[in-house]
């Protein structure tokens, strides 16, 4: 089987999987005992902390486990705005996470949605025009997790500061981590999440940066663990899982390299062998996401063929459960025909060439199926 469907969710590496047996058969006390064997836990869980904030370029105590990504998302859309008269800006790029929950908040706040580019970035000059006084707000997504194309973060958020500096910035940082150089002191926003089963760990566990010194009152409450940001007992399988998959990586440099080739070997063999085909992420857009347009072909049933031979593709967001027409694409300026035909090929840091040269034939092979639409 080869899976490139990595964008929706990464196998968890043996280093990963070791310690979620680990942690879930051997070492499985709750951390807040006060015995030495629960006092142990709570060591390795604070040295994972404190490891993957220094991936991030944060501190220890200002980094916060949570149940997924959505939930980071939620807790920062519900509880960084104070005031109902403010407004928040979002990007019309949002993973759901983010898009759902700041349109549920429509009746409580001001929404406002800035557009995209052609390329799937968010268009800066129509972002920065949303920002005034009463933006309490703004969340956006670092990483495209349909197209690949990668928002500057450093640079959107020192604009915002400069039109409001009490505005807070959020970045979903999902499809960014380990797969770009990110340091949240360069980046210069409030609120950073990432996701560890995107990241070759496990399922159930994220972790939201939150700048020192700002106070959000918890979506989640009770036995006030994670300092009262977010109570229930730690995942502590799940959180060690996360550490071990993060803490095993190659050089990030060294993938980034490997990635960028198999990108370009993927275009180049695709364009090669199918006529017509229309790639709509930019090549500046991050390596691991490449998504397209076939012509004529229906992709929902070209990947239900693929997969019964043996490739995984994407198609849109495996996140959303919705029948809706792409909405990312669809604000991007592609036509419905194209969203129709559109494959998100995503890989891993373990996708080898060879499943790249074997994808590409297997597209290819069963494109004759398809006639003129
Ligand atoms: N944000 C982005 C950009 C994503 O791609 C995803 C999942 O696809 C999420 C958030 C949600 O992550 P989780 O599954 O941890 O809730």
């Amino acid at each position: 089987m080869i899976y490139l469907d990595n964008a929706a969710t990464t196998r968890v590496s043996p280093e990963a999987a070791d310690a979620l047996l680990h942690y879930s058969t051997e070492e499985f006390y709750n951390m807040g005992g006060s015995y030495g064997a629960a006092v142990a836990v709570k060591n390795a869980v604070e040295d994972a902390r404190a490891y993957i904030a220094k991936t991030l370029g944060c501190a220890a105590d200002e980094l916060y486990f949570m149940s997924c990504a959505t939930e980071a998302n939620n807790f920062v859309l519900r509880r960084a705005v104070k005031s109902h008269k403010s407004k928040i800006v979002i990007t019309a790029g949002e993973h759901a996470s983010v898009y759902e929950t700041a349109n549920r908040l429509k009746s409580k706040y001001d929404l406002a949605v800035a557009p995209l580019t052609n390329e799937g970035r968010v268009d800066k000059e129509r972002l920065f025009s949303l920002i005034d006084k009463s933006t309490a707000l703004v969340s956006l997504i670092h990483v495209n997790n349909e197209t690949g194309a990668i928002n500057e973060i450093a640079e959107i958020t020192r604009r915002i500061k400069r039109l409001n500096p009490d505005c807070l910035v959020h970045a979903d940082g999902v499809q960014a981590y380990t797969k770009l150089p990110v340091n949240l002191k360069s980046l210069g926003v409030d609120f950073y999440t990432v996701s560890a089963h995107k990241v070759n760990g496990p399922k159930g566990v994220a972790a939201l940066f939150i700048r020192k010194g700002i106070s959000l009152n918890p979506l989640v409450s009770g036995g006030g663990q994670e300092d009262g940001r977010r109570s229930g007992t730690e995942n502590v399988p799940g959180i060690m899982g996360f550490y071990n998959a993060v803490k095993y990586k190659r050089d990030m440099v060294v993938r980034l390299s490997e990635k960028r080739n198999q990108n370009v070997l993927l275009r180049n063999l695709l364009s090669e062998k199918i006529a017509g085909i229309k790639f709509h992420s930019g090549e500046d857009a991050s390596p691991y996401i490449i998504s397209f347009s076939l012509p004529y072909a229906r992709a929902e049933v070209l990947s239900n063929i693929l997969s019964e031979k043996g490739l995984i593709v994407g198609l849109g967001s495996a996140c959303s459960q919705s029948k809706e027409i792409n909405r990312v694409l669809s604000e991007m300026g592609v036509p419905k025909s194209e969203i129709e035909g559109n494959i998100r090929i995503s890989l891993s840091d373990t996708t080898t060439d060879e499943e790249i040269i074997s994808a590409a034939d297997m597209i290819a092979g069963e494109m004759f199926r398809f006639g003129k639409r």
